[in-house]
Protein backbone atom coordinates (compact mmCIF):
# COMPACT_ATOMS: atom_id res chain seq x y z
CA UNK A 1 0.00 0.00 0.00
CA UNK A 2 1.51 3.22 -1.39
CA UNK A 3 1.56 6.46 1.25
CA UNK A 4 3.15 9.99 0.55
CA UNK A 5 5.44 11.99 2.35
CA UNK A 6 3.82 15.60 3.63
CA UNK A 7 5.34 17.30 1.08
CA UNK A 8 3.84 14.96 -2.00
CA UNK A 9 0.38 15.71 0.56
CA UNK A 10 1.04 18.90 -0.19
CA UNK A 11 1.42 19.12 -3.57
CA UNK A 12 -1.05 16.56 -3.88
CA UNK A 13 -3.91 18.83 -2.66
CA UNK A 14 -2.94 21.73 -5.42
CA UNK A 15 -2.87 18.74 -7.84
CA UNK A 16 -6.53 17.56 -7.36
CA UNK A 17 -7.77 21.54 -7.30
CA UNK A 18 -6.67 21.94 -11.01
CA UNK A 19 -8.41 18.90 -11.54
CA UNK A 20 -11.34 19.98 -10.09
CA UNK A 21 -11.39 23.20 -12.16
CA UNK A 22 -10.97 20.71 -15.58
CA UNK A 23 -14.42 18.87 -14.81
CA UNK A 24 -14.79 15.56 -16.05
CA UNK A 25 -11.52 15.49 -17.91
CA UNK A 26 -7.69 15.84 -17.05
CA UNK A 27 -6.00 19.57 -16.76
CA UNK A 28 -4.24 19.78 -19.74
CA UNK A 29 -0.08 18.86 -19.35
CA UNK A 30 0.77 23.02 -20.05
CA UNK A 31 -1.45 24.11 -17.13
CA UNK A 32 -0.12 21.45 -14.76
CA UNK A 33 2.93 21.85 -15.74
CA UNK A 34 2.65 26.24 -15.14
CA UNK A 35 0.68 25.49 -11.47
CA UNK A 36 2.95 23.11 -10.56
CA UNK A 37 6.73 23.66 -11.87
CA UNK A 38 7.66 20.45 -9.57
CA UNK A 39 6.06 18.38 -12.19
CA UNK A 40 7.78 16.84 -14.33
CA UNK A 41 5.77 14.81 -17.39
CA UNK A 42 7.73 12.22 -19.14
CA UNK A 43 5.25 9.86 -20.23
CA UNK A 44 1.33 11.02 -20.80
CA UNK A 45 -0.55 7.88 -20.36
CA UNK A 46 -3.82 9.60 -19.51
CA UNK A 47 -4.35 10.57 -23.38
CA UNK A 48 -5.52 7.75 -25.11
CA UNK A 49 -3.93 7.91 -28.86
CA UNK A 50 -1.68 5.54 -30.96
CA UNK A 51 1.67 7.41 -31.16
CA UNK A 52 3.05 5.80 -33.93
CA UNK A 53 -0.01 7.27 -35.67
CA UNK A 54 1.02 10.62 -34.86
CA UNK A 55 4.34 10.19 -36.41
CA UNK A 56 3.23 8.45 -39.99
CA UNK A 57 0.54 11.54 -39.76
CA UNK A 58 3.37 14.58 -39.19
CA UNK A 59 5.62 12.77 -41.64
CA UNK A 60 2.85 13.15 -44.72
CA UNK A 61 1.86 16.63 -43.25
CA UNK A 62 5.13 17.92 -43.40
CA UNK A 63 6.15 16.49 -47.06
CA UNK A 64 2.63 17.05 -48.96
CA UNK A 65 1.85 20.95 -46.91
CA UNK A 66 4.63 22.23 -44.74
CA UNK A 67 7.91 21.63 -47.02
CA UNK A 68 5.18 22.45 -49.83
CA UNK A 69 4.51 25.78 -48.26
CA UNK A 70 0.95 24.80 -48.69
CA UNK A 71 -0.30 25.99 -44.94
CA UNK A 72 -0.59 29.51 -45.51
CA UNK A 73 -3.73 28.05 -47.49
CA UNK A 74 -4.79 26.52 -44.66
CA UNK A 75 -5.16 29.68 -42.85
CA UNK A 76 -6.11 32.05 -45.34
CA UNK A 77 -9.08 30.39 -47.07
CA UNK A 78 -12.23 28.42 -45.78
CA UNK A 79 -12.18 24.86 -45.68
CA UNK A 80 -14.52 22.45 -47.95
CA UNK A 81 -18.06 22.33 -46.75
CA UNK A 82 -19.55 19.81 -44.58
CA UNK A 83 -20.32 17.59 -47.59
CA UNK A 84 -17.35 17.93 -49.52
CA UNK A 85 -15.41 16.35 -46.85
CA UNK A 86 -18.11 14.06 -46.76
CA UNK A 87 -17.08 12.75 -50.21
CA UNK A 88 -13.60 12.34 -49.29
CA UNK A 89 -14.32 10.30 -46.02
CA UNK A 90 -16.67 8.46 -48.37
CA UNK A 91 -14.20 6.36 -50.45
CA UNK A 92 -12.40 6.03 -47.28
CA UNK A 93 -14.59 4.15 -45.65
CA UNK A 94 -16.85 3.04 -48.34
CA UNK A 95 -20.56 4.74 -47.13
CA UNK A 96 -22.26 6.55 -49.54
CA UNK A 97 -21.61 10.77 -48.98
CA UNK A 98 -25.18 11.32 -48.33
CA UNK A 99 -24.99 9.28 -44.93
CA UNK A 100 -21.76 10.91 -43.50
CA UNK A 101 -21.67 14.33 -41.33
CA UNK A 102 -18.15 15.43 -40.59
CA UNK A 103 -17.45 17.01 -36.91
CA UNK A 104 -15.72 19.19 -35.98
CA UNK A 105 -14.28 15.95 -33.68
CA UNK A 106 -17.00 13.72 -32.09
CA UNK A 107 -17.41 15.87 -29.13
CA UNK A 108 -19.39 18.47 -31.50
CA UNK A 109 -21.75 15.51 -33.39
CA UNK A 110 -22.37 13.87 -29.96
CA UNK A 111 -23.73 17.07 -29.16
CA UNK A 112 -25.56 17.50 -32.35
CA UNK A 113 -27.29 14.27 -32.26
CA UNK A 114 -28.18 14.47 -28.56
CA UNK A 115 -29.53 17.97 -29.25
CA UNK A 116 -31.36 17.04 -32.31
CA UNK A 117 -32.46 13.13 -32.56
CA UNK A 118 -33.43 12.54 -28.89
CA UNK A 119 -36.71 13.02 -28.04
CA UNK A 120 -37.47 12.68 -24.48
CA UNK A 121 -35.64 9.35 -22.59
CA UNK A 122 -32.49 7.76 -23.28
CA UNK A 123 -30.88 4.66 -22.18
CA UNK A 124 -27.25 5.12 -21.59
CA UNK A 125 -24.64 2.25 -20.42
CA UNK A 126 -22.56 3.26 -17.14
CA UNK A 127 -19.60 3.90 -17.00
CA UNK A 128 -18.63 5.41 -20.58
CA UNK A 129 -17.82 8.48 -21.85
CA UNK A 130 -19.40 11.18 -19.90
CA UNK A 131 -20.56 13.67 -22.56
CA UNK A 132 -23.02 11.38 -23.64
CA UNK A 133 -25.04 12.58 -20.52
CA UNK A 134 -23.42 15.99 -19.70
CA UNK A 135 -24.77 16.99 -23.09
CA UNK A 136 -28.08 15.84 -22.39
CA UNK A 137 -30.56 18.92 -21.60
CA UNK A 138 -32.81 18.97 -18.93
CA UNK A 139 -35.93 17.87 -21.09
CA UNK A 140 -34.21 13.95 -21.64
CA UNK A 141 -34.97 11.47 -19.11
CA UNK A 142 -31.48 9.94 -18.82
CA UNK A 143 -32.08 6.16 -17.24
CA UNK A 144 -29.06 4.23 -16.65
CA UNK A 145 -27.91 0.48 -17.15
CA UNK A 146 -24.90 -0.40 -14.64
CA UNK A 147 -22.55 -2.74 -15.64
CA UNK A 148 -21.49 -4.76 -13.00
CA UNK A 149 -17.64 -4.66 -11.70
CA UNK A 150 -18.07 -8.44 -10.39
CA UNK A 151 -18.59 -9.28 -14.21
CA UNK A 152 -15.94 -7.66 -15.32
CA UNK A 153 -18.35 -4.72 -16.23
CA UNK A 154 -19.01 -7.03 -18.93
CA UNK A 155 -21.95 -6.43 -21.13
CA UNK A 156 -24.95 -8.49 -20.76
CA UNK A 157 -26.94 -7.82 -23.63
CA UNK A 158 -29.69 -10.19 -22.76
CA UNK A 159 -30.40 -8.39 -20.11
CA UNK A 160 -30.05 -4.73 -21.65
CA UNK A 161 -32.55 -5.61 -24.70
CA UNK A 162 -35.18 -6.75 -21.27
CA UNK A 163 -34.17 -3.30 -19.65
CA UNK A 164 -34.80 -1.73 -22.89
CA UNK A 165 -38.34 -3.20 -23.35
CA UNK A 166 -39.12 -2.13 -19.85
CA UNK A 167 -38.25 1.44 -19.85
CA UNK A 168 -39.20 2.16 -23.99
CA UNK A 169 -36.63 4.60 -24.16
CA UNK A 170 -36.46 6.34 -27.66
CA UNK A 171 -32.71 6.27 -27.39
CA UNK A 172 -29.82 4.02 -26.67
CA UNK A 173 -26.25 4.58 -26.22
CA UNK A 174 -23.24 2.45 -26.91
CA UNK A 175 -19.70 3.18 -26.93
CA UNK A 176 -17.94 0.06 -28.26
CA UNK A 177 -14.82 -0.67 -27.46
CA UNK A 178 -16.20 1.15 -23.71
CA UNK A 179 -14.38 3.92 -22.47
CA UNK A 180 -13.53 3.53 -19.20
CA UNK A 181 -13.75 0.10 -19.34
CA UNK A 182 -12.55 -1.04 -22.70
CA UNK A 183 -15.14 -3.81 -22.91
CA UNK A 184 -16.49 -4.27 -26.01
CA UNK A 185 -19.21 -5.98 -27.79
CA UNK A 186 -18.69 -8.42 -30.68
CA UNK A 187 -19.58 -6.80 -33.81
CA UNK A 188 -21.95 -10.05 -34.24
CA UNK A 189 -23.71 -9.80 -31.05
CA UNK A 190 -24.09 -6.04 -31.99
CA UNK A 191 -25.55 -6.64 -35.36
CA UNK A 192 -28.56 -8.90 -33.73
CA UNK A 193 -29.23 -6.49 -31.07
CA UNK A 194 -29.75 -3.99 -33.65
CA UNK A 195 -31.71 -6.37 -35.38
CA UNK A 196 -33.74 -6.78 -32.47
CA UNK A 197 -34.57 -3.00 -31.69
CA UNK A 198 -36.74 -1.47 -34.34
CA UNK A 199 -38.42 0.24 -31.84
CA UNK A 200 -35.97 2.29 -30.68
CA UNK A 201 -35.60 5.69 -32.86
CA UNK A 202 -32.19 6.15 -31.94
CA UNK A 203 -29.55 3.35 -31.49
CA UNK A 204 -25.99 5.87 -31.52
CA UNK A 205 -22.72 3.75 -31.03
CA UNK A 206 -19.78 5.56 -30.44
CA UNK A 207 -16.95 3.47 -32.73
CA UNK A 208 -13.84 5.68 -31.57
CA UNK A 209 -11.62 2.56 -30.23
CA UNK A 210 -13.08 0.30 -33.22
CA UNK A 211 -9.33 0.36 -34.69
CA UNK A 212 -8.22 -1.37 -31.65
CA UNK A 213 -10.61 -4.01 -31.22
CA UNK A 214 -9.48 -7.62 -31.73
CA UNK A 215 -11.96 -10.76 -31.95
CA UNK A 216 -10.64 -13.78 -31.15
CA UNK A 217 -7.05 -12.71 -30.92
CA UNK A 218 -7.78 -11.40 -34.45
CA UNK A 219 -7.30 -7.74 -35.92
CA UNK A 220 -9.65 -6.94 -38.56
CA UNK A 221 -12.10 -4.26 -39.27
CA UNK A 222 -15.19 -4.27 -36.92
CA UNK A 223 -17.10 -1.26 -37.76
CA UNK A 224 -20.77 -1.65 -38.17
CA UNK A 225 -20.96 1.22 -40.35
CA UNK A 226 -22.50 -0.14 -42.98
CA UNK A 227 -25.36 -1.12 -40.95
CA UNK A 228 -26.54 2.14 -41.58
CA UNK A 229 -27.65 1.83 -44.95
CA UNK A 230 -30.05 -0.98 -44.11
CA UNK A 231 -30.89 0.61 -40.37
CA UNK A 232 -32.53 3.82 -40.06
CA UNK A 233 -32.30 4.27 -36.40
CA UNK A 234 -28.38 3.30 -36.28
CA UNK A 235 -26.14 6.35 -35.81
CA UNK A 236 -21.78 5.58 -35.67
CA UNK A 237 -19.93 7.83 -34.10
CA UNK A 238 -15.63 8.17 -35.26
CA UNK A 239 -13.06 10.67 -33.68
CA UNK A 240 -9.87 10.29 -35.29
CA UNK A 241 -8.71 11.54 -32.09
CA UNK A 242 -7.34 8.24 -30.51
CA UNK A 243 -6.26 5.92 -33.55
CA UNK A 244 -4.71 8.71 -35.41
CA UNK A 245 -3.37 10.55 -32.55
CA UNK A 246 -4.74 13.91 -33.92
CA UNK A 247 -6.87 15.11 -30.86
CA UNK A 248 -5.49 18.90 -31.87
CA UNK A 249 -7.32 18.87 -35.34
CA UNK A 250 -10.65 17.79 -34.37
CA UNK A 251 -11.33 15.54 -37.08
CA UNK A 252 -14.53 13.18 -36.44
CA UNK A 253 -17.44 12.11 -38.58
CA UNK A 254 -20.43 9.84 -38.14
CA UNK A 255 -22.88 7.72 -40.54
CA UNK A 256 -26.33 8.15 -39.98
CA UNK A 257 -29.24 8.00 -42.22
CA UNK A 258 -28.96 10.72 -45.28
CA UNK A 259 -32.15 11.78 -43.76
CA UNK A 260 -30.47 12.81 -40.51
CA UNK A 261 -27.40 14.47 -42.19
CA UNK A 262 -29.52 16.60 -44.39
CA UNK A 263 -31.76 17.56 -40.91
CA UNK A 264 -27.92 18.57 -39.51
CA UNK A 265 -26.59 20.34 -42.01
CA UNK A 266 -29.85 22.47 -43.41
CA UNK A 267 -29.60 25.15 -40.74
CA UNK A 268 -25.55 24.75 -39.84
CA UNK A 269 -22.66 22.55 -39.69
CA UNK A 270 -21.36 24.58 -43.54
CA UNK A 271 -17.48 24.88 -42.70
CA UNK A 272 -17.01 23.57 -39.04
CA UNK A 273 -14.52 21.12 -40.12
CA UNK A 274 -10.54 23.09 -40.56
CA UNK A 275 -7.76 22.65 -43.95
CA UNK A 276 -5.51 20.16 -41.94
CA UNK A 277 -8.83 17.67 -40.76
CA UNK A 278 -9.34 18.13 -44.50
CA UNK A 279 -5.92 17.35 -45.88
CA UNK A 280 -5.85 14.02 -43.34
CA UNK A 281 -9.65 12.73 -44.70
CA UNK A 282 -8.01 13.52 -47.97
CA UNK A 283 -5.29 11.06 -47.13
CA UNK A 284 -7.54 8.71 -45.57
CA UNK A 285 -9.11 8.51 -48.82
CA UNK A 286 -5.60 7.55 -50.32
CA UNK A 287 -4.75 3.27 -50.25
CA UNK A 288 -0.98 4.06 -49.99
CA UNK A 289 -2.13 6.05 -46.61
CA UNK A 290 -4.37 3.27 -45.16
CA UNK A 291 -1.88 0.75 -46.11
CA UNK A 292 0.70 2.26 -44.25
CA UNK A 293 -1.89 3.39 -41.07
CA UNK A 294 -2.92 -0.43 -41.21
CA UNK A 295 0.48 -1.47 -40.55
CA UNK A 296 1.35 0.72 -37.56
CA UNK A 297 -2.36 0.15 -36.09
CA UNK A 298 -1.38 -4.01 -36.41
CA UNK A 299 2.18 -3.08 -34.44
CA UNK A 300 0.38 -1.05 -31.87
CA UNK A 301 -2.56 -3.31 -31.46
CA UNK A 302 0.28 -6.12 -30.24
CA UNK A 303 2.28 -4.01 -28.38
CA UNK A 304 -0.76 -3.16 -26.10
CA UNK A 305 -1.60 -6.42 -25.75
CA UNK A 306 1.86 -7.78 -24.37
CA UNK A 307 1.91 -4.19 -22.36
CA UNK A 308 -1.99 -5.43 -20.68
CA UNK A 309 0.01 -8.84 -20.07
CA UNK A 310 2.72 -7.23 -18.30
CA UNK A 311 0.47 -5.36 -16.22
CA UNK A 312 -1.76 -8.35 -15.11
CA UNK A 313 0.85 -10.13 -13.52
CA UNK A 314 1.73 -6.91 -10.13
CA UNK A 315 -0.74 -8.59 -7.49
CA UNK A 316 -1.82 -5.24 -5.91
CA UNK A 317 -3.78 -4.36 -8.81
CA UNK A 318 -6.41 -5.87 -10.85
CA UNK A 319 -6.22 -5.04 -14.75
CA UNK A 320 -9.72 -5.22 -16.15
CA UNK A 321 -9.91 -6.91 -19.74
CA UNK A 322 -9.75 -4.43 -22.19
CA UNK A 323 -9.30 -4.14 -26.57
CA UNK A 324 -9.05 -0.71 -26.29
CA UNK A 325 -5.90 1.35 -26.42
CA UNK A 326 -6.44 1.74 -22.53
CA UNK A 327 -6.51 -0.23 -19.18
CA UNK A 328 -9.09 -0.03 -16.13
CA UNK A 329 -7.29 -0.78 -12.95
CA UNK A 330 -8.22 -1.43 -9.79
CA UNK A 331 -6.25 -0.94 -6.73
CA UNK A 332 -6.71 -3.68 -4.49
CA UNK A 333 -4.59 -3.50 -1.73
CA UNK A 334 -5.92 -0.44 -0.27
CA UNK A 335 -4.13 2.60 -1.73
CA UNK A 336 -5.98 5.57 -2.26
CA UNK A 337 -6.09 6.26 -6.59
CA UNK A 338 -5.35 9.50 -5.78
CA UNK A 339 -1.66 8.44 -4.10
CA UNK A 340 -1.16 5.93 -6.53
CA UNK A 341 -1.50 8.40 -9.57
CA UNK A 342 0.12 11.29 -7.65
CA UNK A 343 3.33 8.59 -7.02
CA UNK A 344 3.56 7.72 -10.31
CA UNK A 345 2.92 11.64 -11.12
CA UNK A 346 5.95 12.81 -8.75
CA UNK A 347 8.62 10.13 -8.81
CA UNK A 348 8.63 8.76 -12.26
CA UNK A 349 6.74 11.66 -14.18
CA UNK A 350 3.95 9.30 -15.30
CA UNK A 351 1.23 11.11 -16.05
CA UNK A 352 -2.28 8.23 -15.34
CA UNK A 353 -6.32 8.88 -15.46
CA UNK A 354 -8.02 8.88 -12.34
CA UNK A 355 -10.97 7.57 -12.90
CA UNK A 356 -13.15 7.74 -9.70
CA UNK A 357 -15.07 10.50 -10.59
CA UNK A 358 -16.98 8.41 -13.19
CA UNK A 359 -20.55 7.53 -13.04
CA UNK A 360 -21.05 3.83 -12.34
CA UNK A 361 -17.48 3.55 -10.91
CA UNK A 362 -17.02 2.51 -7.10
CA UNK A 363 -13.50 1.78 -5.82
CA UNK A 364 -10.13 2.44 -6.69
CA UNK A 365 -9.73 3.35 -10.37
CA UNK A 366 -7.41 4.44 -12.59
CA UNK A 367 -7.22 4.19 -16.44
CA UNK A 368 -4.32 3.35 -18.18
CA UNK A 369 -3.10 4.18 -21.78
CA UNK A 370 -0.89 2.15 -23.54
CA UNK A 371 1.74 4.72 -25.44
CA UNK A 372 5.45 3.31 -27.51
CA UNK A 373 6.42 -0.24 -26.09
CA UNK A 374 9.43 1.99 -24.50
CA UNK A 375 6.99 3.74 -22.73
CA UNK A 376 4.90 1.28 -21.63
CA UNK A 377 7.91 -1.00 -20.44
CA UNK A 378 8.69 1.78 -18.20
CA UNK A 379 5.35 2.20 -16.85
CA UNK A 380 5.35 -1.32 -16.31
CA UNK A 381 8.56 -1.04 -14.20
CA UNK A 382 7.72 2.27 -12.33
CA UNK A 383 4.35 0.69 -11.06
CA UNK A 384 6.25 -2.64 -9.86
CA UNK A 385 8.88 -0.67 -7.90
CA UNK A 386 5.96 1.76 -6.22
CA UNK A 387 5.00 -1.07 -4.82
CA UNK A 388 8.47 -2.24 -4.15
CA UNK A 389 8.39 -5.59 -6.37
CA UNK A 390 11.64 -4.80 -8.39
C1 LIG B 1 -12.33 10.96 -26.90
C2 LIG B 1 -13.68 10.46 -27.23
C3 LIG B 1 -14.54 11.19 -28.07
C4 LIG B 1 -14.22 12.59 -28.52
O1 LIG B 1 -13.44 12.62 -29.63
P1 LIG B 1 -13.06 13.96 -30.41
O2 LIG B 1 -13.10 13.54 -31.82
O3 LIG B 1 -11.66 14.29 -29.97
O4 LIG B 1 -14.03 15.02 -30.09
C5 LIG B 1 -15.77 10.64 -28.40
N1 LIG B 1 -16.14 9.44 -27.91
C6 LIG B 1 -15.35 8.72 -27.09
C7 LIG B 1 -15.83 7.42 -26.57
C8 LIG B 1 -14.10 9.22 -26.71
O5 LIG B 1 -13.33 8.53 -25.87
Amino acid sequence: MIKLTKDQEILKTKFYELKEQAGTHSPSIETLKTAIPEIEISIDACFLSNPYATDLFVDHLNRDVMIKGKFRAFLEFYPSQNNVIASRISSAINVRPQSIFVGNGAIEIIQAVIKNFVKKKMVIVLPTFSPFYEFAESNIELVFFYLDKENSFKINLRDLSKFIKNEKPDSLVLVNPNNPTGGYILKEDLISFIDLHKELENIIVDESFIHFAIEYSKISDFSIQNLVKNHDNLIVIKSMSKDFGIAGIRAGYAVMSPTKVELLTRYGFLWNSNGISEYFFSLYSKNYFRKEYEQIRRKYINETQSFFNSLITIPNIRVYPSVANFVLVELIDGTRSEDFVFKLLLDYGIYIRIVNDKKGLNGEFVRIASRSSKDNHEIVQSIKSIFKLS
